[in-house]
């Protein structure tokens, strides 16, 4: 019920800047790619490290995410995570969801560490 109001009120769409990036109409500083996931530096890091993975498909949060994308999605998902966290050994990995904490509502997830190991 709760979800259902969340993605009335913010729906993802095809304009938003991480769709862009996915349709390669902007740039991204892209560290990893799979069929249905993606991962880039963010624009204005908060963290030495800061990635922004994102799945392909228009997913506005994780519940979103997590209720209605295929399993392959997820399992790429999930992949990149994998492939972006394994340089690091201490991080943090965080997804905010509705104003005032989503700024971008296409579903993200920030990895954020204060340096790589490789
Ligand atoms: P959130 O507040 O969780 O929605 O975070 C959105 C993040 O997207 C912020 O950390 C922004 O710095 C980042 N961001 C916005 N535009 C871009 C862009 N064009 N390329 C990379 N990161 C971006």
């Amino acid at each position: 019920m709760g979800s259902a109001f969340t993605f009335f009120k913010f729906p993802s769409n095809s304009q938003n800047v991480f769709a862009k990036i996915i349709r390669g109409e902007i740039p991204a500083d892209k560290v990893y790619e799979n069929e249905h996931a993606l991962a880039f530096r963010d624009l204005h890091p908060k963290a030495p490290v800061h990635i922004l993975v994102i799945p392909k498909g228009e997913y506005v949060n994780l519940l979103d995410f997590t209720e209605n994308a295929s399993a392959p999605e997820q399992s790429a998902f999930w992949d990149a995570i994998k492939s972006v966290s394994g340089d690091l050994s201490a991080y943090r990995c965080l997804s905010n969801t509705g104003a005032p904490y989503q700024e971008v509502f296409h579903f993200h997830m920030h990895i954020m560490a204060d340096k790589c190991n490789k």
